[in-house]
């Protein structure tokens, strides 16, 4: 399954193309690009730090607890997630995080004595913009903004998977970013059944093999009930 920011909005976390969406007030370019970014960070890590706090406040819904409950029931259940929020792991869920976390950090410039990336769970960070601890120079999110690549090895298990699923799930995604929207479109060739729950119709709505508009939480929860209904009868 792919799930998006429509999973993580009834635990009041706001999604990002929705009506009231975070990109219907600020700007994408500003905020989640690598230009954005060296133009003024101070600004994208307040954007963060205000996400972050959020979060932080925030619990796993019934979306994430039946994904992962899922997961442990069925074999070979995979859930690649363009999220960041950490959710479906605090859910119990094991994920390949298509575009990183907001809870991990790196090091603007990847200076030679830094890891890759690493786990930083401040809330609020101080002094904002924070700084490499290893150079001195700034950090970033270790999050994919756009015009960067995906990590080549997350998306090749998120397709592996997706070639060779017999149901595939997109929930609370608009289905839009490549080339994460591509896994669904790559399951559906391979014939894999493909269902859509989403609040509203997306641009995959008329090629999918059932299309759910329903908020994910309630809709997973009725789904969970009538597969445990079945398993009763
Ligand atoms: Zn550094």
């Amino acid at each position: 399954m792919l799930t998006g920011a429509g999973v993580s909005a009834p635990s009041g976390i706001p999604t990002f193309r929705g009506d009231e969406g975070l990109w219907r007030r600020h700007r994408a370019e500003d905020l989640a690009t690598p230009e954005g970014f060296a133009r003024d960070p101070r600004l994208v890590w307040e954007w963060y730090d205000w996400r972050r706090g959020l979060i932080a406040a925030a619990e796993p819904n019934a979306a994430h607890h039946v994904l992962a409950r899922w997961q442990r029931r069925f074999q070979r259940c995979t859930i690649a997630t363009q999220n960041v929020d950490g959710l479906h792991e605090r859910a119990g869920a094991d994920v390949l995080r298509l575009h990183g976390s907001i809870w991990r950090v790196a090091c603007h410039r990847r200076c030679a004595s830094s890891p890759r990336d690493w786990e930083d769970h401040r809330v609020p960070i101080e002094p904002l913009p924070p700084s490499c601890p290893y150079c001195g120079g700034l950090l970033r999110p270790a999050v994919v903004w756009f015009g960067e690549p995906l990590d080549t090895d997350v998306f090749a298990q998120a397709y592996e998977a997706a070639a060779s699923c017999e149901v595939f799930l997109i929930i609370g995604t608009s289905a839009q970013v490549q080339p994460a929207a591509s896994l669904w479109e790559h399951a559906r060739r391979a014939g894999a059944f493909v269902i859509e729950i989403n609040p509203t119709r997306t641009v995959a709505s008329d090629d999918v093999d059932v299309s759910i508009q329903a908020d994910a939480a309630h809709a997973l929860a009725s789904i969970d009930a009538a597969l445990d209904a079945a398993a009763d009868a």
